[in-house]
């Protein structure tokens, strides 16, 4: 066993953001632990880039009028206080990435240039090319190596959290490399574990890894989870596997059009047209697939995305890696052709419950959210594109500074022996498991309940439904033995922990999403068209106990903007 002040797990840019801040104190020793090699993180898939109000190419842009645009694509269910403290401090963590060294793509004159993204008034997102992930997680991870106080737990699994109900004492790991169960204790420890969008198996942006096991651990260690019934889907997958097309192929200039040739856009948002907010766009083309106006048939319906106006010099320029992926996984080139594109599960804006925006803390002492794993919130009821990856910056920082400083005034708990072996129990029991079932049919029902019962549209019955088949499916998860009974690289057995992960995860979704009765940002109820300020105007926190779930609202925090009718 091993002990260190700050435990952070995760190595995307939420968890290396974090441990640089926490390792500036060179007496404080800190663990990095990832279930995959940090840089294959799915940050390093992000493409279009991160907004901060450097106003660069408009002046009169701000902090004030980000946190407005956020506000309103929230549709003003983000907590408006912590909306602006991450707009006022974006500026200064981009600058420090600059510094860092991520090549940012730039003006003429040198500065960093800025694109237009959905639901911004100015051109305000930062990025490289349509590489800004890649960019950013590996400059972060170099950081990060650079300083001596930091250990990296590389293919390490979180299994478990360790504490005495108040207070966090460490974590349990399994080491994926040889089958060793480790264990770590910790002063304080850093969830940054990202989203869990994976639970729509089907049809998702996200990596495979994105299973959401920080966020489960936290729900059965008994911390709340805050509005999970917000998914976002984004507009642009390529339509035979719901691979991310990047929102800046729009915000450089990208038309929608349907199967007769219109920007149907212009039906649903006159002024902002494509680049309206994501769920205004996912729903519009969704109609325009259901009244017969999209191309292709069933599940594999379509409309087009078109790049051709751009010219191949720009498109080489600022989209390359959009256009490699439309040519490998859809077989069209966007210089020449129109590419097919339909919706994808792209983002969880819920997450764990984070209690105090500017410490990052959770509702137990020592133990901290931050990233896609953590709902702060600042995405309300929709992200607006660009906004995570400030978020992860910003967060990160201050959760840093404040995990390490905790971490410095307190002393280590002693772990029980019981929680010493807690890991080795639930590894040995996994592995004599005997039952018929199969991980693959279970994972597969599960994307098929997820899409078509808790998708973009649901209501009272589809949900019903969903919860009750997610519990079954739960019950089956019990009955999945083993296959590969080796200690080496076992992916089976990890597969099998993360599918038990998606399936709580998807049906707290789907009991969060039952409860809302109107329709608000990416949560959109067929039979509750539309929102609902006098009864919903609140999150909601879903607790689980034992194999029931509870769900409770808090107030949201409104300081500067009255909610009014988010129109574009
Ligand atoms: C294709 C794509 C494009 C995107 N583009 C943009 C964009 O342009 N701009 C923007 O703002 N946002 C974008 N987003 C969203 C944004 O990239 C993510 O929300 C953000 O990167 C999440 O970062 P994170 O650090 O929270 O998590 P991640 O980067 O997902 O990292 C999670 C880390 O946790 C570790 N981990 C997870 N489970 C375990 C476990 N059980 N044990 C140990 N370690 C574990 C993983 O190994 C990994 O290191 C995009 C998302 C996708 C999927």
């Amino acid at each position: 066993m091993k002990d260190y002040h700050v435990v952070v797990i995760g190595a995307g840019g939420a968890g290396l953001r974090t441990a640089i801040e926490c390792a500036r104190d060179e007496r404080v020793r800190v663990a990095v632990v990832s279930k995959v090699y940090p840089t294959r993180s799915h940050t390093g898939a992000a493409q279009g880039g991160l907004n901060a109000a450097l106003g660069n190419t408009v002046p009169e842009d701000n902090p004030e009028v980000h946190a407005f645009d956020t506000i309103k694509g929230s549709d003003f269910l983000a907590d408006q206080d912590a909306v602006q403290f991450m707009c006022k401090h974006a500026p200064e963590v981009v600058y420090e990435l600059d510094r860092w060294g991520v090549p940012f793509s730039r003006l003429n004159d040198g500065r960093i240039a800025q694109r237009p993204f959905g639901g911004a008034s100015f051109p305000r997102t930062v990025f490289s090319a349509d590489r800004t992930g890649h960019v950013l997680l590996h400059t972060l991870f170099e950081q990060a190596l650079a300083r001596d106080n930091i250990d990296f737990f590389n293919e390490f699994f979180l299994l478990d959290l360790l504490h005495d109900g108040q207070r966090v004492k460490g974590v349990c790991l399994y080491d994926i490399k040889n089958g060793e169960v480790v264990n770590l204790r910790a002063k304080a420890v850093v969830l940054a574990t990202g989203g869990f969008a994976r639970i729509y198996w089907q049809r998702s942006t996200n990596a495979i890894g994105n299973t959401g096991d920080g966020v489960a651990v936290a729900l059965r260690n008994g911390l709340p989870l805050k509005d999970m019934e917000f998914i976002q889907f984004h507009p642009t997958g390529l339509a035979k596997t719901g691979i991310l097309l990047s929102e800046a192929c729009r915000g450089e200039g990208g038309y929608l059009i349907n199967k007769l040739g219109e920007r149907f856009m212009a039906r649903y948002a006159p002024e902002k047209m494509e680049l309206a907010p994501r769920d205004m766009v996912s729903r519009a083309i969704e109609y325009e697939i259901r009244e017969g106006r999209g191309l292709g048939e069933g599940t594999s319906a379509y409309v087009l995305l078109d790049l051709r106006h751009l010219g191949e010099a720009k498109i080489r320029e600022r989209l390359p890696q959009v256009r490699q992926l439309a040519i490998d996984f859809e077989g069209v080139d966007p210089v020449y052709d129109p590419v097919p594109i339909r919706p994808t599960a792209h983002y969880c804006m819920g997450g764990v419950h984070v209690e105090n925006y500017m410490t990052s803390s959770t509702l137990m002492e020592g133990l901290y959210a931050v990233g896609e794993c953590a709902c702060v919130s600042v995405h309300g009821a929709n992200r607006l594109g660009g906004n995570s990856l400030i978020e992860l910056l910003v967060f990160g920082k201050f959760c840093g500074m404040s995990a390490r400083e905790y971490a410095k005034q307190v002393d280590f708990l002693t772990l029980s022996p019981g929680e010493e072996r807690k890991g080795q129990e639930l590894i040995e029991g996994l592995m004599k498991r005997e039952g018929r079932e199969k991980l693959a049919e279970v994972r597969r029902r599960m994307g098929e309940i997820t899409w078509e019962k808790m998708g973009i549209f649901r209501d009272e019955k589809s949900l019903w439904e969903a919860y009750q088949e997610l519990t079954e499916l739960l019950q089956r998860w019990e009955n999945i033995p083993v296959v590969d009974k080796s200690r080496v690289f076992n992916t089976n057995l990890v597969e099998l922990l993360e599918l038990r992960n998606m399936l709580e995860l998807a049906r707290a979704v789907a009991y969060s999403a039952l409860h809302r009765k109107e329709s608000r940002g990416g949560h959109y109820r067929e039979d509750y068209q539309e929102r609902d300020d006098e009864n919903f105007l609140k999150h909601s926190l879903l607790w689980q106990e034992g194999d029931s779930l509870r769900i409770e609202y808090i107030p949201v925090r409104i300081t500067s903007y009255q909610p009014a009718e988010r129109k574009y």
